[in-house]
């Protein structure tokens, strides 16, 4: 039995997330979903609470085949102790699926295998650019699951994002 371990921030989840978790559910019987920075939300880098991103996640592997739990992770103010903080929370886990360099080296350093993924259309499933299409309201839908668009528009979640930016703007 293996069981692989995906941390992302997952603002918001979109087409690259989801070829990645179908790509893992291939390769484990079981799979760990961590909402990292999930203590984040109502930002311009970070608009949607860990129980919206919670609902895109579990929402989109309910499509795949594979039996997955979601746990949600604060960020912790020293990188040094991330680890045993995510492992302190998680199911245990034999591999970690990341293309973020501190992950991968926070747990290498631990001896955890870390397995690289293939990046799928970085151009366009990148949470930064889908943000900013929000902001300046330019179609973002194509770019993310139909589970995603539905927990966002649930929640008013361009409308928030647009509003919390102008508030940015406005403490400059
Ligand atoms: P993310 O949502 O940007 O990405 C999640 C993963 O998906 C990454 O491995 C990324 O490379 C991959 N990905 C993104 N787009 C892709 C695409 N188009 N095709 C294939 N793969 C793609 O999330 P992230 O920022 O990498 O998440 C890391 C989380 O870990 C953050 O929440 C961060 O705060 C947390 N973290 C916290 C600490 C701490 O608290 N000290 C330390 C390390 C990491």
């Amino acid at each position: 039995m293996k069981r692989g371990f995906y941390v992302g921030r997952f603002q918001p989840l979109h087409e690259g997330h989801e070829a990645v978790l179908r790509e893992i559910a291939t390769e484990c019987d079981e799979l760990v979903v961590g909402i990292g920075s999930a203590d984040k939300s109502h930002s311009v880098d970070n608009p949607f609470t860990a129980g919206e991103r919670h609902v895109m996640i579990t929402r989109t592997l309910a499509t795949l085949d594979v039996e997955a739990f979601v746990v949600p992770i604060v960020d912790v103010d020293r990188n040094a102790l991330w680890t045993s903080h995510v492992k302190s929370l998680c199911p245990p886990f034999d591999v970690v699926y990341s293309n973020n360099p501190l992950v991968t080296r926070l747990f290498e350093e631990e001896g955890v295998e870390v397995r690289e993924l293939p990046m799928f259309n970085r151009a366009e499933y990148e949470g930064t650019g889908i943000r900013e299409r929000m902001l300046s309201d330019d179609p973002w839908e194509h770019l993310v699951p139909e589970t995603t668009v539905e927990a966002i528009e649930d929640v008013d979640g361009v409308g928030r994002l647009q509003e919390v930016a102008s508030d940015d703007a406005a403490e400059e």
